[in-house]
This record gives structure tokens, C-alpha cells and sequence, in this order.
């Protein structure tokens, strides 16, 4: 199967990738049996039944300390929700 280059954010405090963006890079997996390779066995308009689904390269576009931020809006809640309860 062919991929696509993902550029994710690396968030360290969590190990989460938050994906950002296909940067239009691309690898050929050269299989004839994948519609999206330049070896693809059929012509581009005849309905085989191979593959057309990309899959993501993930690259690290840049390394985040801190949490991602449905990590840090999950912390956030708890820590509310403790407050909260506290008051109560
Ligand atoms: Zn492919
Ligand atoms: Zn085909
Ligand atoms: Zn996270």
C-alpha cells in the first residue's frame, strides 16, 4: 500500500501524536496490485478490485513538551470536577 507523509506534533508529557497535515510527499509501495502505484497492473480507468487507500508515513514534525490539548481539556475536567466535588 502506498503512503502519504503525516506531519504529526509529538507531545512528549503524553506520547500523543496530533496529526497536522499530508505534506504532499508520497512512497510508491510498487505493487501491481495497488491502484495508487506507478505499477499498478491495470489502466487508471478500469474497476479493479485493488487497493486505492492511502496509508500515513507518520513523521514528527516537531516534539512538544507538554500535553496535547485533549490531554491538557481531560486534565482540566478532572481537576474541575474534583474542585467541585471538593466545594460540595
Ligand atoms: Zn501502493
Ligand atoms: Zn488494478
Ligand atoms: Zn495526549
Amino acid at each position: 500500500m502506498c503512503s502519504q507523509v503525516l506531519l504529526v506534533n509529538r507531545h512528549r508529557a503524553c506520547q500523543h501524536n496530533v496529526p497536522l497535515w499530508h505534506n504532499g510527499e508520497t512512497f510508491d509501495c510498487n505493487r501491481p496490485d495497488c491502484a495508487l502505484s506507478s505499477a499498478h497492473q491495470h489502466p487508471p480507468t478500469y474497476p479493479c478490485r485493488c487497493n486505492r487507500a492511502w496509508s500515513d508515513y507518520i513523521r514528527v514534525s516537531s516534539i512538544i513538551q507538554e500535553q496535547c490539548d485533549p490531554c491538557k481539556e481531560a486534565a482540566t475536567a478532572a481537576l474541575n470536577n474534583h474542585v467541585n466535588r471538593g466545594r460540595r
